[in-house]
């Protein structure tokens, strides 16, 4: 079932603390300001950095001082995901307990050597290979017996299973509502594509939690009612719809924004050193030539 919310909006900017905000970050910032501008809603800023390895104080205040800059204001407190791990942890025992968890004891490598002897090996949504399943057939036994070992492992959604489920709950397949438009200009009311993703990992080996555990308990949480981010999540919205549906939590509408590329049409990234809104400051733009660069009109 799609919800829709009849109160006052709730929207969020949730970057990742991994790097320094670039033209993108400020492209979904001041979209997501501007939409909550222009309805009255509320505007939260959450930090996504369960990745502890990758995430750090530092781009924290650098991050928020960037966004003060950029005329943005935000509730307090903002939260930080990296303090709730034991909330993720209760979320994947609510799935564990509708049995649609399993744990994955593979490496990289082994999966890399299972896919290169598979012909016309599935990709998903971002281009990886599917997970090929080859921890899904462990019995209970033998699975037991390797946690006690202390091996190693992931947890994955057996997705086939959730979307059996949640279609059973739905009464239907599972769909959102897209406000903007997808990579492929989907829009309106979207019927998800789970099985393109496979049995992603839900939990991984050295975090207690993943991108979309997170994603979905944090949202409904704070009655996150608009998600707007960039296309490139556009697809990972399936996925969310799934855990959303098994978890009875309702379902926010979408807006895909378009992604900022550079001359030769690839996508900004931090880790491909783009230009950070701290260098483009430092240069002397103005938080106007930054709306302008990103394609917005906001005031
Ligand atoms: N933390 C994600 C990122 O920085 C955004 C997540 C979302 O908006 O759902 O790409």
């Amino acid at each position: 079932m799609i919800s829709q919310s009849s109160g006052q909006p709730v929207f969020r900017f949730a970057p990742s603390p991994n790097g320094h905000l670039h033209l993108g970050h400020a492209l979904s910032a001041l979209y997501t300001w501007n939409r909550a501008q222009e309805t009255g809603g509320r505007f939260l800023l959450r930090l996504e950095d369960i990745d502890l390895a990758r995430c750090s104080d530092a781009f924290v205040r650098d991050m928020l001082e960037d966004l003060e800059w950029l005329g943005l204001q935000w509730e307090e407190p903002v939260r930080r995901q990296s303090l709730h791990f034991d909330d993720y942890r209760s979320v994947l025992d609510r799935l564990d307990a509708l049995g649609v968890l399993y744990p994955c004891f593979a490496t990289r490598q082994e999966i890399r050597t299972a896919v290169a002897a598979i012909e016309d090996h599935p990709a998903d949504p971002d281009g990886a290979p599917v997970y090929p399943g080859l921890a899904k057939a462990l019995t209970p036994d033998r699975r037991d017996f390797l946690i006690s070992q202390g091996k190693p492992y992931a947890r994955r959604i057996d997705m086939a299973k959730a979307v059996h489920m949640a279609r059973l709950k739905n009464s239907g397949p599972v769909c959102f509502v897209e406000q903007a438009s997808g990579p492929n200009d989907e829009t309106g009311v979207v019927q998800t594509q789970p099985l393109a993703w496979g049995d992603v990992i839900l939990a991984r080996k050295d975090i207690p939690a993943s991108y979309h555990i997170a994603v979905v308990h944090d949202d409904a949480l704070q009655g996150v009612t608009d998600v707007t981010r960039g296309q490139d999540l556009f697809y990972a919205t399936s996925v969310h719809r799934v855990l959303q549906t098994l978890l009875g939590m309702p379902a926010p509408v979408y807006e895909h924004h378009h992604l900022i590329r550079d001359e030769t049409g690839r996508r900004l990234s931090k880790s491909a050193r783009d230009k950070s809104l701290r260098s483009l400051r430092a240069e002397g733009h103005t938080r106007a030539d930054i709306v302008g660069l990103v394609g917005l009109d906001v005031d």
